[in-house]
Formats: structure tokens, C-alpha cells, sequence
């Protein structure tokens, strides 16, 4: 028996070593074809804007063959960044590309989310041999048109269309891959006095009365004269997007700080995605070449100073485009130029964060300053009262308080400003009480009612999660949570149901509806300050043609949007720069056409 045993030991130990020597034969084949296959889906994760970004990456014949985006969060338009990083992961067989400009967080969030998805492989990258790269758009080196826009942010766009309306050959120049600007980045609240809301709900409006508005918000500093067409034709502009361009707005309004009346039209889901996507969609209808990536770089003139034209760099290319009949600045504001802040205003400096999109450098005020152009109001920089303490990105959710249902409060728990008063007003409240910081405070009802948890879910969530802002059951539990005074909040939030019951906010004398403050769930929001909009900039006349220092018409040049000065005086009301590139962006169309 021992011998059987052994026998069958020895046996099974000779098949075992020869099943280990099997497997030791075959390993060495199955990892080299682990190595030189890596085949296959691949699902990975990473955390962008709005929170996770989930990719499923393909791989065939060890190249990178596709990317497809299965779960994301992102600003809408920015997401476009993704593709324009698939393009070239793909081309160039490596996911280890640079992210876009203008899209800096889902860049990174998107290139994680790909290298998660790698490392599923178990394959170090550098199997991935690289091939080819993304082969640029071939452009000329010269182009003729009639009318030649620079910048394709909300103005820009608009005159486009308006000029090609009116006959004329349009080309639109961008300096950044994905267009639409501070406009993209927007709410796309558009003040409109008289408009379909207001006929519905009765509320009474005018152009006057909006027209004394805007004085009023700026200190009386605007241009009586420009500020007169924009309030004589903002509801016709808010009709042409609406009934022309099919832009689709939401059936209720915001109030914003500054105006008489509620009249801020906001457009589907409260972001200006809506509006640049629906005239870009409009440009391509219309053949109007778009040229990304394309940066103005100078004006040209003719012997009697006539602008005739743009010279604009490309992929390191120096272009000419020439315009038969005008060229038009639509290059926004200059919030995201720290050197220019500070040029204009000392007190904007590197420790304020601001809202706008990284291609705000104020270029077009820079080219039509050089050929003689008067700048005006450029010292008048606005701040946003309630932005993230941490990017300084403007917080949507924020906008409970337009809607009425919101304190601010500081760390004493004490209101320390009226809700709907003036951006520069509340923010340099704001500055004045401990770290700098508010805090905003609702309940549920506010939050429900006002939809913002929905609309700008992406952002709650991103928020809840840095610890930004915080739900609770109770109002002390919510206080302890940013060690605001409990007993002081408590109070504060009393007085203010008392004066919701009188009607009268005895303390700031809040405009619009008061309404009480119920149960819980709470809500408590930290924000500051942050650069929002140069109101200042390049001085046009009534026919968006830009001035020089004698208050000329500069023959062939016009300029439309943030980037001129003199409409909005020291401090511009929410929702009226909408309205503003609406109605100028279509006045330098027409006009340049002419
Ligand atoms: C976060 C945020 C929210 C806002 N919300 C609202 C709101 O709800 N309602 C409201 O009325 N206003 C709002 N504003 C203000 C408003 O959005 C802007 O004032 C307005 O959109 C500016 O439009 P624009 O076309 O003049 O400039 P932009 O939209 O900024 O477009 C300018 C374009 O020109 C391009 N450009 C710049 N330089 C060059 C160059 N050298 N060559 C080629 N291209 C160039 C830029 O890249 C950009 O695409 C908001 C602003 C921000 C930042």
C-alpha cells in the first residue's frame, strides 16, 4: 500500500512537475502576449468641475481607438474640451495630452479618467507607441471679407449674424478652441422691460423706467445717450433671440439687485450655454467661417487711418484678414488680466479671485488703444458679492437670493447689508465682516421652490463636497458647521419672519416679497467677493463706432460689448450686459455692414 502510494506520489509529482513545468513553459509566452496585447475595454474615473467624470477606453491593436465619455458633469460648451482631448489622445496614441484652454479642470479631470482607465490594462503607457499627431486646419495666409468680428462670445457672434442679415461677407475670429466667452460662462439673465412674463403676471414696466435704472445703478456715470438704446431696445433684442435666433428662455424671472421691478429673463437652465449655443448653431446655418485658435494681434489702416483690416496669429502663422467694409471688437471685458486690473484700479489685486474665463484679457481695448482710441470708465471694476471662496467661480446656487428667499448673514449670525441691493454695494459689505466671507442662509422651501439644487445640481454637489456648503436638519447644527453664532442666527432669522409677517424688513428695508423662513432642512452657503466685470473700455457712439481722443468716428472700426466702456457708469446692474451685447452686438452688425 505505502508502495501504491508512493507510487502514485512520484507519479503525481512527476505530473505535477510536469504540469509546473507546463505552466512555467507557457508563462513567459502569456506574458509577452500580456505585453504585446493589451486589448480591450477599459472603464476609469476622474473627478472634474461638477464632480465624476467616467470614461470607457478602447483599445485595439495597442492603440488607443476610442474614448467614450459615459458619465459627466461638466459646464455645459467646456465639455466640448473632452472631444477636442479625444482627438488628439487618439492621433497621437497617448492620453498624457495637454488640456484646453478655457477648461483647465475637466481637462485634468478628463486625462485622469483616461489614465484610470490605463492602469486597468496593467501595461505600463509607454507600450502605447506613439503615431501620428492632430493635423491642424491648413489656413491661407490672406482672407478677404466684407466684415471681419473678433470674438465669438455672445457680441461677437451676434453682430456676425446681423452683418451677414444685412448682406454682407462675414469671418469671426477666436483666439481660444472653444468659443463663447464670459457669455458661455454666464447666466444668461437678460433684462427686458415689458416682456412676455411681465405682460403674463402684470407686472408693470417701461423702457423708462429701466432706462432710469441703469442711470441709477451706475451713479448717473453712463452715457445717457447709449444708455437710452439700450433700454429703447432691449425687448426687442430679448424677442429676436427668443423668435429668430429659437433660443429658449424658462417661464419665470429673476429679480436682481439694482432694478425697480422683476424683468431678468433667464434662458433653459439658467446658463448662457443656450444663447451661444443657438447662434453658433445660426453662424453654421449661415456658412460664416469661424476661425478658432486665432488670435488679433493688430489692427491695419489705410493712408487716412481707415481700419481695413486684422492681422491675427494662428498655429504660430501670421494672418491678414481684410475687410471691405469694417472691422468689429467683440473681445469682452479684462477681469482675467491681473496686469490690467491693477493698471486701471490698484484695489483689484492678485488676493481678489475672479468669474471670468481666462481669454478676458482686455486685447481688443489694447488694439484699438494703439491706433487712438478713447478708453473711458476703465477704473470701474465690479466685484460678484457671492462667489467661491476657493476658485472664485460664481455660484449659481447663489441665485436663491435674486429669487427673494435668502439672508446674508456673517460669522456674528447678523445680517449686515440688504439681499438685493447693488453687486459693489453688497460686496463691499462683504469685505468689511470677519475673513472677508458671507454666509447665505435658506430653508427648504426656498431651495425647493427656487429649483437651484436641480438646475445647478453639478455645482450643489461639488459644493456639499468641498464643504462650501452645508444641509442640516436644525439651524444650530447648520451654524456649528461654519461656527457661525447659533443664538445670534436664531435671532436674526425671528426678526426677519417678523418682518416678513409686518410686510417691512425694518432693518434693510428689503424690496420684493419677504417670505418667512419655515422648516428645516437649512441651508448655509460661504462665498466672497470676486472680479466680475470691467465696465470700462473702449468708447463707441450710437453706431458702435469707436471714438478716438476728438470723439471721431474711427472710419471702419466698431465695437460691441464688454469691451466698450461708457454704458453701465461705475457699477453694472445683473442681468443687463446681456442685453447690452444683444442690442450693440446688432448695431455694429448693421452698422458695419452699411
Ligand atoms: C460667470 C459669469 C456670469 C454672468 N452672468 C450674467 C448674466 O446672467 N446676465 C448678464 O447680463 N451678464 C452676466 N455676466 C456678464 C456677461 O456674461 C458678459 O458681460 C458678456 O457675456 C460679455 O459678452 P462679450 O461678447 O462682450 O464678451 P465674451 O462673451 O467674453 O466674448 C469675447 C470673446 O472674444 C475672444 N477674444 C478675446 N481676445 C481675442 C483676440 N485677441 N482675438 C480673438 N478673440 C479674442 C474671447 O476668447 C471670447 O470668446 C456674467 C459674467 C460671468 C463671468
Amino acid at each position: 500500500m505505502k508502495k501504491l502510494i508512493s507510487i502514485v506520489l512520484a507519479l503525481s509529482m512527476v505530473l505535477g512537475i510536469t504540469g509546473c513545468s507546463q505552466a512555467n513553459t507557457q508563462k513567459p509566452s502569456q506574458e509577452s502576449a500580456q505585453e504585446s496585447s493589451i486589448d480591450g475595454t477599459y472603464e476609469g474615473t476622474g473627478t472634474g468641475k461638477g464632480g465624476n467624470i467616467v470614461v470607457e477606453l478602447t483599445i485595439a491593436d495597442n492603440k488607443i481607438s476610442d474614448i467614450k465619455v459615459k458619465e459627466e458633469h461638466e459646464t455645459e460648451g467646456l465639455n466640448e474640451a473632452m472631444s477636442i482631448m479625444t482627438e488628439e489622445m487618439i492621433a497621437t496614441n497617448n492620453f498624457d495630452v495637454d488640456g484646453v484652454t478655457g477648461a483647465t479642470i475637466t481637462s485634468a479631470g478628463f486625462r485622469t479618467a483616461v489614465a484610470d482607465a490605463f492602469s486597468k490594462t496593467g501595461a505600463d503607457k509607454s507600450v502605447l507607441v506613439s503615431a501620428g499627431k492632430v493635423e491642424k486646419e491648413k489656413r491661407e495666409s490672406e482672407y478677404t471679407s466684407d466684415v471681419i468680428v473678433i470674438g465669438a462670445g455672445g457680441a461677437g457672434l451676434t453682430a456676425a449674424i446681423t452683418a451677414a442679415d444685412n448682406g454682407a461677407s462675414v469671418i469671426v475670429l477666436e483666439k481660444m478652441p472653444i468659443i463663447g466667452g464670459n457669455t458661455l460662462l454666464s447666466g444668461g439673465e437678460y433684462a427686458a422691460p415689458g416682456n412676455w412674463i411681465q405682460v403674463e403676471e402684470g407686472i408693470e414696466d417701461s423702457a423708462d423706467k429701466f432706462y432710469a435704472d441703469i442711470l441709477k445703478g451706475g451713479d448717473n456715470e453712463g452715457n445717457p445717450e447709449l444708455v437710452r438704446i439700450l433700454a429703447d431696445n432691449a425687448l426687442d433684442g430679448a424677442n429676436w433671440l427668443k423668435d429668430d435666433i429659437k433660443m429658449v428662455f424658462e417661464d419665470h424671472m429673476l429679480f436682481f439687485g439694482g432694478h425697480s421691478v422683476e424683468r431678468s429673463l433667464v434662458p433653459k437652465n439658467a446658463t448662457g450655454y443656450e444663447m451661444i449655443s443657438k447662434l453658433n448653431a445660426r453662424l453654421t446655418e449661415k456658412n460664416i467661417p469661424l476661425h478658432k485658435n486665432t488670435t488679433a494681434a493688430e489692427l491695419i489702416q489705410n493712408a487716412d487711418g481707415q481700419v481695413t483690416g486684422v492681422k491675427a496669429v494662428y498655429d504660430g502663422q501670421t494672418i491678414t484678414y481684410n475687410a471691405n467694409k469694417g472691422v468689429i471688437i467683440a473681445t469682452g471685458g479684462f477681469g482675467a488680466s491681473l496686469d490690467m486690473r491693477m493698471k486701471y484700479n490698484e484695489n483689484m489685486n492678485e488676493k481678489i479671485l475672479s468669474t471670468n474665463s481666462v481669454g478676458s484679457t482686455g486685447d481688443g481695448i489694447t488694439l484699438a488703444e494703439k491706433i487712438g482710441a478713447e478708453l473711458v470708465d476703465m477704473q470701474y471694476i465690479q466685484t460678484y458679492p457671492t462667489c467661491d471662496t476657493q476658485s472664485g467661480s460664481l455660484l449659481y446656487v447663489g441665485d436663491v437670493r435674486m429669487e427673494g428667499r435668502s439672508i446674508l448673514v456673517n460669522k456674528e449670525g447678523k445680517r449686515f447689508v440688504e439681499e438685493l441691493e447693488r453687486r459693489d454695494v453688497i460686496s463691499n459689505a462683504v469685505i468689511e465682516q470677519t475673513g472677508g466671507v458671507s454666509y447665505m442662509f435658506w430653508d427648504e422651501s426656498a431651495m425647493t421652490d427656487s429649483g437651484m439644487a436641480v438646475t445647478h445640481e453639478s455645482e450643489y454637489n461639488g459644493l456639499i463636497a468641498r464643504k462650501q456648503l452645508v444641509k442640516a436638519d436644525t439651524i444650530e447644527e447648520a451654524a456649528a458647521f461654519f461656527e457661525i453664532d447659533a443664538t445670534e442666527l436664531k435671532k436674526t432669522v425671528e426678526n426677519y419672519n417678523q418682518y416678513a409677517k409686518d410686510g417691512v424688513d425694518k432693518e434693510f428695508n428689503k424690496r420684493g416679497t419677504l417670505v418667512e423662513f419655515g422648516q428645516g432642512p437649512y441651508y448655509i452657503m460661504v462665498s466672497k467677493p470676486a472680479v466680475h466685470h470691467t465696465m470700462g473700455g473702449i468708447k463707441i457712439n450710437s453706431e458702435a463706432q469707436v471714438l478716438n481722443k476728438n470723439g471721431e468716428a474711427i472710419k471702419g472700426l466698431y465695437a460691441a460689448g464688454e469691451v466698450t466702456g461708457d454704458i453701465h457708469g461705475t457699477n453694472r446692474l445683473g442681468s443687463d450686459a446681456i442685453a447690452d451685447i444683444t442690442v450693440f452686438g446688432r448695431i455694429a452688425g448693421q452698422s458695419a455692414a452699411k
